[in-house]
């Protein structure tokens, strides 16, 4: 027998259909990355290949990492293909009584997160990774200041499933003026939670997981993380704050050296475990000008992907999983505490 779940964050319903899951480790039949090698010269992020990207805006030298043969050891630029362009004007417009329509503004930068070609978060040192969510902040921090910016949204694809077009590990930043209907309801639900009970609902969230205990796959000082009660797909991961914190700006050097670690652990225990897994990473974060609110509660959610949806996710939005959330955290927690 299946079961039909709801996330309480989003009210999003899954199904979870455990028969239709061989076994935990169903992703080691997939094929994984490790074929890539160190350097490609075809490759615009490789080091030589500088002149195949825009100008950086934000290099980190090669110094900063051991035994980095490389000028430069993180790099920033804007995207060559850009999906947004800072020239725009942010005014609406109108066509007829009904459509509103604007320029394309906003802005759409890539973090070459290390000179290695087939370096992966999970398998790096943890100062790498430290570079690569200082990088983050700082863009963050500086794209949040654009009084035209809405929403700024960080993700990884990691892997063609996950729809990666480059091989090479980056990290994409896009900033948009407007906010999308999922953001709004998101904040609408969070603020529901808020007007009810007087509390943050992540936070509220985070303390029936801690209390229930069997989805959990680690904790450090700062952060957990755990599989969600309905997950959107097998193995969907969260990492958050366990204190209140509602904008991933705010984060401090503490928290974010252990949020390098955190993540290198967790993404180090999919390689290992789920061969590699292809997987979309999502930086949730709340609007630019909503970044104080009391309701929200920044979050990292990690989408490992087998296939491709299919017209019943697409038509009804409603997501089938295939393995139950607490049997995806055991497999991983096992890892974890064995060191594998
Ligand atoms: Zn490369
Ligand atoms: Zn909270």
């Amino acid at each position: 027998m299946s079961e039909i779940r709801q996330n309480p964050i989003t009210k999003d319903w899954v199904i979870i259909a455990s028969e239709r899951a061989k076994r935990p480790d169903d992703f080691k039949e997939l094929p994984s990355h490790t074929h890539l090698c160190e350097y490609r010269v075809d490759c615009p992020f490789c080091p030589g290949n500088e002149k195949m990207t825009p100008e950086a805006i934000l290099v980190f030298p090669g110094s900063l990492v051991e035994g980095c043969s490389s000028e430069w050891s993180l790099r920033v630029v804007e995207n060559k293909y850009p999906a947004l362009f800072p020239q725009g004007m942010i005014h609406r417009k109108r066509t007829g009584p009904f459509y509103v329509h604007m320029d394309g503004y906003g802005r759409h930068e890539v973090i070459i997160e290390n000179p290695k070609h087939n370096a992966t978060i999970g398998t790096l040192p943890d100062a790498q990774v430290e570079l690569i969510i200082r990088a983050w902040r700082a863009r963050f921090r500086e794209l949040s200041k654009n009084k035209g910016v809405r929403l700024i949204t960080l993700f990884r694809n990691h892997g063609p499933k996950a729809g990666t077009s480059l091989e090479h590990p980056h990290t994409q930043i896009i900033a948009t003026p407007v906010l999308s209907s999922l953001i709004r309801q998101r904040m609408e639900e969070a603020t529901r939670h808020l007007d009810t009970y007087g509390t943050c609902l992540f936070c509220d969230l985070l303390q029936e997981e801690k209390r229930m205990g069997d989805r959990i796959v680690m904790e450090s000082d700062y952060f957990v993380v755990f599989v969600p009660f309905a997950p959107q797909t097998s193995y969907e991961l969260w990492i958050i704050p366990k204190i209140h914190q509602p904008s991933f700006g705010l984060i401090d050097d503490p928290e974010l050296a252990d949020l390098a670690r955190t993540m290198n652990q967790t993404l180090g225990v999919l390689y290992r475990r789920l061969n590699d897994p292809d997987y979309n990473l999502t930086l949730n974060t709340p609007p630019v000008q909503e970044a104080r609110q009391e309701c929200c509660h920044w979050h990292i959610r990690i989408l490992p992907r087998r296939g491709t949806y299919s017209g019943f996710e697409l038509g009804s939005g409603i997501y089938i999983n295939m393995i139950y959330p607490q049997e995806a955290a055991r497999f991983l927690r096992e890892g974890i505490n064995q060191g594998f």
